[in-house]
């Protein structure tokens, strides 16, 4: 009914600095409700061509501002989402699912960073010069933004991943037609509505909504799209490089994870199980770099499941708005489903599941009742085999299994097709090396997890990506390098 669709949100697509409906709309859901709140544009091709015509047109102005100039524009703009943090985390919550403090402290926050992070890191970068005496010859390199960039991300940190990209592509002086996920693009629109103010060129941002099918293969399909950073699923990658090989499109692929977490018998329990309980079920556990194969060394096993699964049980599932709340909404309903049939998998298996989904109950305000929600489910005595071991669940869903030497763990952790992140817990600063440079992971952090220096690369091996993002990464991805020869 009318009365109905006046009440939900509606999203519009942003392109050439303005914002324009579209013919069709998919329904996204409040995960925390399960009702229907907001409708967003079901873009396809001619919505992505009119995207791509605006920020080619406004290439040549962009391109031509100088870093600084840029800088500047990038700074006000991470002021005006800071201004309005509180609301962004609001919108981030209840479009997600997560909690509200996740939103306010994580999320929303480093969005901001993000752009003040690549508004300062693009006045420092130096180019390449080597000289040829002999020759009479000096030899440099320049670097130039390539053009229009496809950016593609994911639902479970949608402006943190969206921002982390656009961010970056335009302080480089590149013009973006973005897609967020369509289950999440309410703060990407809110964001659009800043860009003006803070002085974005029109037409250097636009953000087309709408699926991957659609939207997404639009845009990675365009002849006039030549580089393409995604954020997502191992398997949306793999068609993404088909999509894109006829037009031999420069890729940066970020994936995901199946991160393990090695706990040698000299470890500093009064940290390492607190680090280990955040890094398993923060955000629902949807995040690539979450832990979801604890390894722990024979001689305290028992002791570390017992007080690990007592701490898991202590975590508050229900309204992400209440802050005192841990765990929030998973994303869809199919997502939860696909999270509980591994837990039912397990069981069938013969593995024990200490905690969580199956074994306890969960009791859920009233408002929540139909909403995506799973306690934090700990699983033990489950082989290396199972699909629990091998597959990304991305849920509150951990396995924690024993092991006797530092050979076998390491064998271990890398068997599975991925390779996102590690982390290792020990105090033997010469047994943390030897492992550390042993795993096959893209990031290792040892004694603490999810401590990032944006300067440094970021990203997966194996199935894990292709590429990395960070500060002279992006940088190199974004630019398109040329060596020049003067002869005197
Ligand atoms: P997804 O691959 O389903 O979707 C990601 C994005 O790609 C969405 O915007 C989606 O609409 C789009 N898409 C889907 N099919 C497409 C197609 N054929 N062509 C073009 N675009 C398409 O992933 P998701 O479920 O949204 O996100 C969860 C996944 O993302 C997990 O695997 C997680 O590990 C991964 N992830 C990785 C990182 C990292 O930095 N490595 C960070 C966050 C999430």
């Amino acid at each position: 009914t009318m009365a109905h669709s006046k009440a939900l949100l509606v999203l519009e697509n942003f392109i050439g600095g303005k914002f324009v409906p579209c013919s069709s709309y998919i329904d996204s859901y409040n995960p925390s409700t399960g009702g229907v709140y907001c409708r967003v544009p079901d873009s396809g091709k001619e919505e992505v061509e009119a995207a791509v015509k605006s920020a080619k047109a406004a290439f040549p102005i962009w391109s031509s501002k100088s870093p600084l100039e840029r800088s500047q524009i990038l700074n006000k703009l991470a002021d005006l989402i800071e201004h309005d943090l509180e609301a962004f985390a609001q919108a981030e919550s209840k479009d997600q699912g997560k909690t509200i403090t996740f939103a306010r402290t994580v999320d929303i926050p480093r969005a901001v960073y993000n752009f003040r992070f690549f508004a300062s890191s693009i006045l420092h970068h130096t180019t390449e010069c080597t000289e040829m005496a002999t020759m009479g010859c000096v030899h440099y390199t320049s670097r130039a933004p390539v053009g229009v960039a496809g950016l593609i991300s994911p639902w479970n940190l949608p402006l943190y991943l969206l921002t982390w990209k656009i961010a970056p592509a335009i302080a480089c002086g590149n013009t973006v037609v973005a897609k967020p996920s369509e289950m999440t693009s309410v703060t990407a629109w809110m964001m659009c509505k800043l860009l003006e103010k803070a002085g974005v060129p029109h037409g250097v941002v636009n953000i087309v909504f709408g699926t991957g099918t659609k939207a997404g293969e639009a845009l990675v399909c365009h002849p006039d799209v030549p580089l393409i950073s995604f954020t997502g699923s191992t398997l949306t990658a793999q068609r993404i490089m088909e999509k894109s090989a006829p037009h031999c499109k420069r890729l940066s692929l970020e994936l995901g994870g199946k991160n393990p977490a090695i706990i040698f018998d000299d470890a500093d329990l009064t940290q390492c199980i607190p680090t280990t309980l955040r890094s398993s079920f923060a955000n629902q556990g949807e995040i690539c770099l979450c832990t979801s194969r604890i390894f722990v060394q024979r001689g305290i096993y028992s002791e570390f499941l017992k007080r690990f699964v007592a701490e898991a049980k202590k975590w508050k599932v229900g309204n992400p708005s209440d802050p005192t709340v841990g765990v929030g909404a998973l994303i869809s309903k199919e997502h939860l489903e696909k999270v509980r049939s591994y837990v039912k998998k397990a069981q069938a298996e013969g593995a024990r599941v200490l905690c969580g989904e199956g074994v306890d109950s969960l009791a859920l305000p009233t408002g929540n009742q139909k909403g995506y929600f799973m306690l934090p489910t700990v699983i033990a005595e489950v082989k290396d085999e199972s699909c629990c071991m091998q597959e990304e669940i991305f849920g509150p869903v951990t396995c924690v299994v024993a092991f006797d030497t530092e050979e076998e763990v390491i064998k271990r952790a890398n068997s599975v097709k991925y390779g996102l992140a590690a982390t290792v817990w020990s105090s033997n600063v010469g047994r943390i090396h030897r492992v550390a440079q042993r795993l096959q992971a893209g990031l290792v952090w040892t004694n603490c997890w999810l401590v990032r220096d944006l300067n440094l690369p970021f990203g997966g091996m194996k199935a894990s990506g292709i590429g990395r993002e960070g500060a002279k990464d992006s940088y190199e991805f974004f630019t398109e390098v040329k060596t020049i020869t003067i002869k005197h």
